[in-house]
């Protein structure tokens, strides 16, 4: 079979989004401040042009609407602009086929491919898809709990049947199933004072250190299936080295592809701290973020229009995963759902990320067929599933 004229298109987009990548990873953009890219990105959406709607919201969201034929699936396709680097600059540093720069994979290509997919799809005016939702997204790192995600999901509930989210280092995975977390704030208040001169008061810093010791029986070993995880990633408190630690705090982060392993283990916790502190201090237990899980079928047809473009590109049969994306607000949501990406890298969430060039020239036209392909079913069958 020829490849079509939108097909041929998307090839030549290859080396664009390559630049595309290393421009929007160094523009920075932590979680909470996006507001740089967002604009580079609704900068881009606006030379492309043709939109029925186009805007930046409150939190930096970036929304580009394709009107398509009705009848056929309405897809909202989304790539995270913010990264879990404080940074004010991200040099790319390009070497025997990597680039490597903070945020490159995650998730400076997914936005970069995405772009360049919208601009195919507009310059070639392809037939026979619904509706297409494209959005840059906030706050689907650390602590920004999938705010950005949530409110594209609230605000356009009723003008989307599907959702792609695209994550650039996965061009192999296909997310079917989200893995449901929840993250607390545990601390520990007392009164405090003087290290020598109120000698013999209660420390909150060490109050805390026997309820994170508290937690280690609990841990869930790492082969059990479903998995489960539980991680203190972040620990903090007291004033100086001669004052009684007055508070002190960790953060907790729960994982489970089994949602209800999320909810029976932070009981567990809730109650081990608490014997372990005793009555000495109050320990405050605050919720500062939760995903929802869930999973799908890989026999939907939104994960069969994935399947059929990498057939059609002849690559391998992805993997099927859990995955904890900006996909999991739409699990929530209970629409069908997937993630997917654009190629090979490592090192994701440190300043040595890297990432593979030759694949993209896979990824892109993979990442372009795949959402034609999805836009181009029947409604009924994008929607028809549970997302359980
Ligand atoms: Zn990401």
């Amino acid at each position: 079979m020829t490849p079509t004229a939108y097909e041929r298109a998307l090839d030549r987009a290859v080396p664009r989004v390559i630049e595309e990548t290393i421009q929007v990873t160094e523009i920075p953009a932590p979680t909470f401040h996006e507001r740089t890219r967002a604009q580079y990105v609704h900068d881009r959406f606006a030379g492309i042009g043709g939109w029925s709607h186009l805007s930046i919201d409150a939190l930096s969201n970036v929304v580009a609407i394709r009107r398509g034929e009705a009848g056929r699936a309405r897809l909202l396709v989304c790539a995270h602009t913010d990264t879990v680097f404080p940074d004010r600059e991200t040099p790319v540093l390009r070497s025997r086929g990597r680039l490597t720069g903070r945020g490159v994979g995650d998730n400076s290509l997914g936005v970069a491919a995405m772009l360049g997919v919208a601009e195919v799809m507009q310059a070639s005016a392809v037939r026979g898809a619904g509706d297409i939702i494209f959005a840059a997204n906030v706050g689907e790192e650390g602590r920004g709990d999938l705010r950005g995600a949530r409110r594209l999901i609230n605000d356009y509930a009723r003008d989307f049947d599907a959702v792609i989210a695209i994550e650039g280092h996965s061009l192999h995975r296909v997310q079917t199933a989200a893995v449901a977390s929840l993250r607390y704030e545990v601390s520990v208040q007392t009164e405090g004072g003087h290290s020598w001169g109120a000698y013999g008061r209660s420390n909150a810093i060490a109050l805390l250190a026997r309820g994170i010791v508290a937690l280690e029986p609990l841990m869930p070993d790492p082969a059990a299936q479903p998995k489960t995880t539980m991680n203190v990633g972040v620990i903090r408190g007291g004033r100086s080295v001669n004052t009684i630690a007055p508070d002190a705090a960790f953060e907790l982060d729960i994982r489970s592809v089994e949602p209800a392993n999320v909810d029976a283990l932070l009981r567990a916790v809730r109650s081990a701290v608490r014997r372990a502190v005793g009555a000495a201090a109050e320990v405050r237990f605050k919720r500062i973020g939760a995903r929802p899980g869930g999973s799908l079928s890989a026999d939907i047809p939104l994960v069969q229009a994935v399947v059929g473009a990498r057939r059609g590109l002849r690559m391998p049969a992805p993997e099927f995963t859990a995955g904890s994306t900006d996909a999991n607000a739409a699990f929530g949501a209970g629409y069908p759902t997937t993630c997917i990406g654009v190629t090979t890298g490592g090192e994701a969430h440190t300043p040595r990320e890297w990432i593979h060039t030759a694949p993209i020239r896979q990824g892109v036209p993979y990442l372009g067929r795949a959402i034609l392909a999805a836009a181009r079913l029947p409604r009924s069958a994008a929607r028809g599933s549970d997302a359980g």
